[in-house]
């Protein structure tokens, strides 16, 4: 891509994340993005109404503490121990800035995961070493940690359960990276952990580096509220505050502190709408299976499936033409004939299997 020259010539070099699509089209099934199907808590949303009614005219709390208080007591931890961000997304932005720049020494990551990674490493010229998945698509926790072990890194990124496979490691395999890699933060982004897989929030009093991720944007129905949250000891806590305050003090606003506060209070619905999505997800496997599908063993919100005898990008293709989409990555090779499908209500669920027996 070309950029004007008024530029900084960085910009020319940057590769921006694309998002799944958020097209306007009636009656759609999206099934591309991984949201949530319900909508968040009702406690939530009067939060949230409450405190658009009050006090709008004033910044807000620069420290979003009583929420970081909130998301401490929810996991046993203190406020000092969590940070808070606009969005995960922003939360990761400003972690491999704080944490993984150091002199030219690579970022281990695995080769299939969220693609934003790679993106940052653009952005904060950190260079990604790609350590590829094992012929399960499993990540290759023996390979990294004898890498990390080995030579000098800057440190360790992964996804827990993985994105776009949707595959959990126990949280011994977790333990293996951070005895491997004492000298670095182990980064580990639990976007999905809320639909079965295994937190390592419990063993941040334990390890001094590690550094674990949350969203409120998947297990909590927020996407459109932006938090995220990071869970470390607190010179890591300390260290990302430093970053925030060098970039923007007031990341979340009054409405997003107040809903978000509202959403960990609210554990009963919680429990009640991830349930409700990993068994859809065990149905709907289930169906997919009955048409032919490979799936992939998910601990997350969505399913990671190709079928023997049917092209991925055309599936997603004609999944499209019907008013369903999916999302179909072409890149890298290896995942080309899969397509990962978030889990939806059981009404969405059942007009995908609908869609599919029409096309396979
Ligand atoms: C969705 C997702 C995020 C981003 O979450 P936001 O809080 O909405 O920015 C981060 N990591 C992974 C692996 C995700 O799938």
């Amino acid at each position: 891509m070309t950029v004007p020259s008024l530029c900084s010539p960085v910009v020319g070099r940057l590769e921006p994340y694309v998002p799944g699509e958020q097209p306007r089209i009636a009656g759609l099934v999206k099934l591309n993005t991984n949201e949530n199907p319900y909508p968040p808590s009702p406690r939530a949303v009067a939060a949230i109404e409450a405190a658009a009614r009050e006090g709008l005219q004033l910044y807000p709390d620069p420290q979003s503490l009583a929420l970081r208080e909130t998301i401490a007591a929810h996991h046993g931890l203190e406020a000092g121990q969590v940070f808070v961000g606009n969005g995960s997304d922003e939360v990761l932005a400003h972690a491999f800035f704080a944490f993984f720049q150091h002199a030219g020494q690579p970022l281990l990551m695995p080769d299939i995961t969220y693609s934003f990674y790679r993106v940052y490493c653009r952005l904060w010229g950190i260079a990604p070493e790609l350590q590829p998945l094992d012929e399960g698509l499993a990540i290759d926790v023996e390979r990294i940690a004898a890498r990390a072990a080995e030579g000098a890194c800057a440190g360790i990124v992964l996804a827990n359960p993985n994105a776009p496979t949707g595959m959990g490691l126990p949280l011994s395999q977790i333990e293996r990276l951070l005895a491997a890699c004492p000298q670095r933060v182990v980064l580990v982004d639990e976007a999905y952990v809320d639909f079965g897989g295994e937190s390592a929030v419990s063993l941040v009093p334990r390890y001094p580096n590690l550094l674990v991720v949350h969203t409120l944007s998947k297990s909590r129905s927020l996407a459109g509220l932006r938090v995220g949250a990071a869970f470390g000891q607190r010179p890591l806590i300390d260290a990302l505050e430093r970053v925030k305050d060098s970039f923007n003090s007031y990341p979340l606003d009054r409405l997003a502190q107040a809903g978000a506060r509202a959403a960990y209070e609210d554990v009963a619905y919680f429990d009640e709408t991830r349930r409700a999505v990993m068994h859809s997800r065990e149905g709907l496997a289930l169906a997919l299976e009955d048409l032919g599908f490979e799936v992939l063993p998910s601990q997350a919100n969505f399913l990671f499936v190709r079928h023997p005898a049917h092209d991925g990008a055309r599936l997603a293709a004609a999944l499209r033409e019907r008013a369903v989409l999916v999302r179909h990555f072409a890149r890298p090779e290896r995942i080309a004939q899969y397509l990962r499908i978030s889990v939806g209500t059981p009404a969405q669920c059942d007009a995908l299997v609908r869609a599919l027996q029409a096309i396979v």
